[in-house]
């Protein structure tokens, strides 16, 4: 059987390396093999785990560009972007090896009598499921909260970027993570589900899909084993009439067009109050004269392919059905006449719930624009999805942006910025977008058994 694994650069959708999946003894040896390391590393000191992570994040930091480039050959990115992805995520692992102390220790409890307080212990081997758009940050946020916690960790990472994978299990071993802390499975997604019962595998947290969340928590449940979900989202972008347009226009495209549009918390659906709406349309015009489209190796290109040759089939085959379906479609839309994976950037008005494109994620440069003449209009279409994972607020009145913020059914709100990311705060959605948290406490403390001890 030919294996799904390889690296398929994106720009001019050449095969540069293959990888061969491993057999069922292999995955089963790896788990055992972390099961046994969970010994030993669970009673490692927080301040000892914290050293070796502290390492990682230096090399990262000392490797950034041959880092960068790998994920730029492997999905596209810009390596400007790829560099800066590299960046956060070594801030992670730094923010953990900093603070891990501190958010593990004993939390007393207030009893009228004696003594009561908590005890943050690992649980064991953790299943992490990653995607492909972020090769380094998604992994990152997983391993590095679990990792320092005290759990042991078998990653199956996308099967698009394996050097990626392979990279980061290479600098864990640099940096003195003892052997079978952290291991890569190299398996296609469709074969991670019967993993899950393997009775040594403690806990599975996926970020990607809604079809591969479902099949990997399905399976968790079934077993009594906790699962973590980030499933994606189509955030809303809210631009109310007091806003700064210009500010607002500028950030909205450069943050739709980041990592070509394929961002779980990419601003999707931009809501423009009616009395700016065609200010705000000529300004996006504008902004999108100025996407630099090319070779993402190359310094000034803002937008390059997207990660591979199906994606981009099927974030063209979305628009073409929403301009069938009667949206209309102001710049770009169609597939580009060149090599490789690319998709013109592209802006989409007009979109009534008549149309699946109101109700689905578009993973790719696609600026959709809504206009709402009432606030009540404008949360209506930002809570008209079955997603809640980021979205935006723009307004010069900070504290009614808020108001508006406290009103989106979703996990993080940003006011006057696109959703952000930083190693403190806690990353994660609601509805369909998933459950659990990544980063900061929330993050650190999913995946450990929350022990009371009571002394009367
Ligand atoms: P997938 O969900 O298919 O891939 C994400 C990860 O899950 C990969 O490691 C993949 O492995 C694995 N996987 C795939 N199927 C299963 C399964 N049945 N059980 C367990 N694991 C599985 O995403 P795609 O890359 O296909 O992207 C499709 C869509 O998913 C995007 O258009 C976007 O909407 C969403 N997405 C959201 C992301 C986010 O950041 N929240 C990130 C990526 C995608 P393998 O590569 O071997 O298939």
């Amino acid at each position: 059987e030919i294996s799904s694994i390889k690296t398929v650069n994106p720009f001019n959708n050449e095969v540069v390396k293959e990888f061969k999946a491993m057999s069922e003894e292999q995955v089963a040896k790896i788990i055992d093999d972390a099961d046994e390391a969970f010994k030993t590393w669970k009673n490692t000191s927080v301040k000892d785990r914290a050293e070796i992570m502290h390492k990682v994040s230096a090399i990262m930091l000392e490797r950034k560009v041959d880092l960068g480039k790998l994920a730029t050959l492997e999905m596209g990115k810009v390596l400007g972007q790829a560099i800066g992805e590299v960046k956060i995520s070594a801030a992670i692992f730094e923010y953990y090896a900093t603070n891990a102390e501190k958010l593990l220790a004993d939390q007393p409890i207030e009893v009228p009598d004696g003594d009561a307080f908590l005890t943050y212990e690992p649980i064991g081997v953790i299943l992490s499921v990653q995607p492909w758009n972020f090769p380094f940050y998604q992994m990152t946020r997983s391993a590095a909260a679990h990792i320092t916690a005290g759990n042991t960790m078998v990653l199956k990472h996308a099967s698009n970027v394996p050097q990626c994978a392979q990279m980061m299990e290479d600098i864990f071993k640099e940096a003195g993570l003892p052997e079978g802390v952290y291991t890569n499975l190299y398996v296609s997604g469709k074969d991670i589900a019967p993993i899950v019962a393997n009775p040594k595998i403690k806990a599975v947290t996926l970020t990607g899909s809604k079809p591969a969340g479902a099949s990997i928590a399905e399976a968790a449940a079934k077993v009594v084993k906790k699962s973590t979900l980030e499933l994606g989202g189509s955030d809303p972008f809210i631009v109310l009439e007091d806003a700064d347009v210009q500010l607002a226009v500028d950030t909205a495209v450069n943050g739709r067009m980041a990592n070509g549009g394929q961002v779980c918390t990419s601003p999707k659906r931009i809501i423009v109050a009616g009395k700016i709406y065609d200010e705000f349309l000529a300004k996006t015009k504008e902004a999108f004269a100025k996407i630099v489209v090319g070779d993402p190796m190359e310094k000034g290109t803002t937008l390059g392919p997207l990660s591979s040759e199906k994606a981009a089939e099927d974030v063209a085959a979305q628009i073409k059905k929403a301009a069938e379906q009667g949206a209309n479609i102001v710049l770009g839309g169609k597939r580009m006449e060149r090599a490789g994976a690319f998709l013109e950037p592209t802006f989409i008005t007009d979109i009534t719930p008549k149309m699946d494109m109101y109700f689905e994620e578009v993973f790719g440069p696609v600026f959709m624009l809504y206009r709402y003449e009432t606030i009540e209009d404008a949360l209506e279409i930002a809570n008209g999805t079955e997603f809640g994972l980021g979205g935006t607020v723009f307004g010069t009145d900070t504290k009614k942006a808020a108001e508006v913020a406290r009103k989106i059914d979703s996990g993080m709100i940003y006011i006057n910025h696109a959703t952000g990311v930083a190693p403190q705060l806690p990353f994660g959605g609601t509805k369909n977008s998933g459950y659990g948290r990544e980063q900061g406490k929330e993050g650190l403390l999913e995946f450990v058994n929350t022990k009371l001890i009571r002394t009367t």
